[in-house]
């Protein structure tokens, strides 16, 4: 569609925008969700082709070589993540706006390539302590990265006013809540 729309959360690992982008996907079906590529490991119960489409650094690189990404970057070392132009493109004629879990970096690329087309949001953890006993919680990380994802959060912590809003996820209730009224008004707009 050519109104196609954007809609970016970005945040900290373990702040929630997972959780937050998988409410709005229930709750607005004119969403849908941009799965990106990336070159990590899949974890237990993520699926190819639904959470992320897993290619091999190699594989991923010549994609890059390829000018086949809006946007990529090396997250950590040796693991690219990125959005793929041909996924914009399946969600657009699929007549949706698209929805992006992506990092703080990406978030800010997308929105300085699509402007007023694109609604950034930040999702605010209440605390670095809270994101790590929420990555804790998750059980999907290792010490080693908890401990990496803690570092690069300090950084991006200080990025949130460079978003068009920012939602403070302490009680996830009023976040989904906060979440749902920021994203229909942009869509109505
Ligand atoms: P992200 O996608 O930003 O890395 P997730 O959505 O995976 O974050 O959330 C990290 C963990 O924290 C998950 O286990 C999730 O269930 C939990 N979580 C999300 N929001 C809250 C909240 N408001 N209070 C407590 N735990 C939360
Ligand atoms: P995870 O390994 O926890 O799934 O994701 C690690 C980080 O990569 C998260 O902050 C996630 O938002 C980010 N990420 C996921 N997809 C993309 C993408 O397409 N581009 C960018 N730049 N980051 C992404």
């Amino acid at each position: 569609m050519n109104s196609g729309k954007l809609i970016i959360f970005s945040a900290p690992s373990g702040a929630g925008k997972t959780t937050i982008v998988r409410h709005l996907l229930n709750v607005i079906p004119a969403l849908e969700f941009s799965i990106s590529a990336c070159s990590r490991e899949m974890r237990k119960g993520e699926r190819n082709g639904v959470d992320y489409y897993f290619l091999s650094a190699g594989e991923f690189r010549k994609k890059i070589e390829n000018n086949e990404f809006i946007e990529w970057e090396e997250v950590y070392k040796d693991h690219y993540y990125g959005t793929l132009r041909s996924e914009v493109f399946r969600i657009w004629n699929n007549g949706h706006h698209v929805i992006f879990d992506v990092d703080v970096e990406g978030g800010l690329n997308l929105k300085s390539q699509y402007a007023d087309r694109a609604l950034a949001v930040f999702v605010m953890p209440p605390s670095i302590q809270s994101l790590e006993s929420r990555l804790k919680q998750r059980e999907t990380e290792t010490t080693e990265s908890i401990a990496r994802r803690i570092g690069k959060a300090e950084k991006e912590l200080k990025t949130a006013d460079r978003f068009d809003k920012t939602i403070l996820n302490d009680t996830l209730a009023h976040a989904l809540a906060d979440a749902e009224k920021v994203v229909k008004e942009f869509l109505q707009r």
